[in-house]
């Protein structure tokens, strides 16, 4: 007889980071200070369920600024943006909430410092991601983005002796790694950021199911196909040696079949993942038969961001308010 108990072993920290929360907030305290509709410029943060609740909510999310009406608000998303859209939102007479998670904005902020002071930056992360546009976009001239680690023997700099690498927030800890010691290879006085780009949130995720891995059948990461920290937590499981490794919007998306020959199962969502998904894919396990849950804790996070200045100074006492 088999006296093996199925279970779940649930990554801790997981899910909401610290931006996040800061961005849905923003979203929702500029709906009761103005009234719908409120306009955000792409997905607030790459999560369906949370861009759909919003939705419902009266928030119209848009492409570009082009499409806010004249004088309207527009918040711009968590990823952040290049200056060229702060520019359009002027010329447009926009009222912007800026949603920029702080950690990005400490990434735009070195990329200034850097390209004011005329070096190459190699930026790492993912082609085409809002984030890599939006920083990339701070000093054009200036930055090459570097996706992969083989993307590294394309790289063309102008001075070797003066070039930086800085990176997208949510990557592979790992890979990023890799890729900085093949650059480091081929430039050897390449600086490094002044501290880590990869932010806390995505680094302690990452971490934690590390941690579990090598004990899991497999690992449900809970997520959107679009959330970069999400995928990545994926990509961890399996090098970390996970059997298997899904991601899943909603716990109605797990395959039984996934499960057939499972003993434990780990559970983690990514940074833009709020509670009650992770609490909809506990109870879906639990009808399954993985009712016994253990925690695995690899850190314990406070992070706690003040909303957007101009939210604030809109709340303030005294503030005239409406839309
Ligand atoms: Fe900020 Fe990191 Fe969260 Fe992105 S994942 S919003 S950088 S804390």
């Amino acid at each position: 007889m088999d006296v093996r108990q199925k279970r779940v072993l649930l990554a801790n920290p997981r899910g909401y980071c610290a931006g996040v929360e800061r961005a849905v907030q923003t979203v929702e305290q500029a709906l009761e200070l103005y009234g719908p509709p409120i306009y955000v410029r792409k997905e607030i943060v790459h999560n369906r369920h949370v861009v759909q609740a919003l939705m419902a909510q009266g928030v119209v999310f848009v492409e570009e600024n082009e499409e806010v009406p004249s004088g309207a608000t527009v918040i711009f998303s968590a990823h952040g943006v290049a200056p060229d859209v702060h520019d359009s939102a002027s010329a447009r007479s926009l009222r912007v909430i800026d949603a920029t998670c702080p950690l990005v904005t400490k990434v735009h902020n070195e990329a200034r410092w850097f390209a004011s002071e005329d070096y190459d930056i190699l930026l790492i992360g993912h082609q085409g991601h809002e984030e890599v546009l939006g920083t990339a976009g701070e000093a054009p001239t200036h930055i090459q983005v570097v996706d992969t680690p083989d993307d590294v023997d394309a790289v063309t700099v102008r001075d070797p002796g003066r070039v930086v690498w800085l990176s997208q927030t949510t990557l592979s800890v790992d890979e990023t790694q890799q890729t900085v010691e093949r650059l480091r290879e081929r430039f050897p006085s390449l600086k490094s950021p002044p501290s880590d780009d990869i932010c806390y949130a995505t680094q302690n995720r990452q971490e934690a199911v590390k941690a579990m891995a090598a004990e899991c059948d497999v690992i449900i990461v809970v997520g959107s196909l679009n959330s970069s920290n999400s995928q990545r937590l994926r990509e961890v499981a399996l090098e970390a040696g996970a059997g298997a490794a899904h991601l899943v919007d909603f716990a109605h998306e797990i395959s039984p079949e996934w499960l057939r020959d499972a003993w434990t199962v780990g559970l983690t969502a990514g940074a833009s993942v709020p509670n009650e998904l992770v609490q909809d894919a506990l109870e879906w396990l639990r009808a399954r038969g993985f009712g016994a849950v253990e925690n695995v804790t690899t850190a314990v996070e406070n992070t706690v961001f003040a909303l957007p200045q101009e939210l604030r100074a809109a709340l303030r006492p005294g503030v005239e308010r409406g839309a």
